[in-house]
């Protein structure tokens, strides 16, 4: 059980009014890994989800050193004066096998961090992605619920973190650089077309000319893929945290993007599509989860693992048994 757990009660008054500490409290809560909090957890996100959704979820990605977090502090500050609330959460994807992260969170957006107005999350670690995604979701209700109207996820653009976030907001931005290529950059197609809008970021000084062109090939090559379902095509425009250029750009498309999908009823409508994956992803979560704490698995796959490592016993044939194991063994317990 983690240290200074409170009710239920507690915690939903404590994140309704607003008090940054109880809801920092309450997203370790459903951080944690026990059962025996997971359970108050998920009683927890089912009381506030009557306050939550009424932010815009912004995703934001770009491979690191693309200025991601210099980005969050200053759009954040910018909408902060806006009279926003603004939340940031973080999925790294890094922190599950080394345990080290690749946003480096701790001394990042202190400027940010300093406002009351703010809300700034370190990424949960340990366990899969998919755990890590769920509990960020879940801290995203919970930061909703205390009255936050804009929260930003960021996660770094090299793998499958990103589809993660995607399936977790409302608009997807991603980072990118002028002059290095897309492949230098690690930036995938399949991220491309997953972005609503495109910021070619440190335009300035030397940089403003090839973010320039940077911007019209990106463009160019945006035009090339089918439009979405939606009917948004992704923008494209250049900016510096630095100088502040592109800040205020960046936000009206993001209204523009919203106005536009609540009127098409797709906002909605992409919300409702992301819940049902939501709950399908936690199904397999649980089960897996299930599956892998289970002395009887885990025995079986110890004494046999080596035999699928070496060739000589087929995957599909020792899932099976595996799982003929488990549902042998299965106890009635809650998840
Ligand atoms: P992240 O790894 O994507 O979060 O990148 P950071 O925000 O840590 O930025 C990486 C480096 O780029 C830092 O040295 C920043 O000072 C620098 N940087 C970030 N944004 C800008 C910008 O708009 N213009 C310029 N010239 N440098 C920037």
């Amino acid at each position: 059980m983690i240290k200074n757990r409170k009710s239920l009660e507690e915690y939903k008054a404590g994140i309704l009014e607003g008090n940054r500490a109880i809801l920092a409290q309450a997203i370790t809560l459903v951080e944690s890994n026990l059962s025996t909090d997971s359970e108050l957890a998920s009683s927890l996100v089912q009381e506030i989800l009557p306050y939550s959704g009424k932010s815009i979820r912004i995703g934001i990605t770009g491979v690191p050193g693309v200025g991601k977090s210099t980005f969050i502090e200053a759009f954040g500050k910018m909408l902060l004066e806006k009279g926003k609330k603004v939340a940031v959460l973080a999925v790294d994807p890094s922190s599950q096998k080394t345990k080290g992260s690749i946003l480096g969170d701790k001394t990042r957006m202190e400027k940010l961090a300093a406002d009351r107005r703010a809300f700034i999350r370190p990424s949960p670690s340990g366990s899969t992605l998919g755990g890590v995604s769920a509990k960020t979701r879940e801290a995203m209700l919970l930061c909703e619920a205390a009255g936050y109207d804009v929260i930003l996820v960021e996660t770094v653009g090299v793998g499958q973190s990103e589809t993660a976030v995607k399936g977790m907001v409302d608009f997807f931005l991603l980072l990118m650089l002028a002059g290095a290529g897309d492949e230098l950059q690690g930036i995938k197609k399949g991220i491309m077309e997953m972005a609503d809008g495109i910021l070619i970021n440190k335009a300035d000084g030397e940089n403003i000319q090839a973010a320039k062109k940077a911007k019209t090939q990106y463009r160019n090559a945006l035009h090339l893929f089918p439009p979405s379902e939606n009917g948004w095509y992704p923008s494209v425009i250049s900016g510096s945290s630095l100088t502040g250029e592109g800040l205020d750009q960046c936000w009206e498309i993001i209204e523009k993007f919203e106005k536009q999908m609540q009127g098409s009823g797709f906002f909605e409508k992409n919300r409702a599509e992301q819940r049902l994956k939501w709950l399908d992803e936690y199904v397999q979560y649980l089960l897996g989860k299930a599956f892998h704490e289970q002395t009887m698995v885990q025995n079986l796959l110890d004494s046999e693992k080596e035999h699928v490592k070496a060739g000589t016993l087929s995957p599909l044939t020792f899932a099976r048994k595996l799982v003929n194991v488990f549902f042998e063994n299965f106890q009635q317990k809650k998840p």
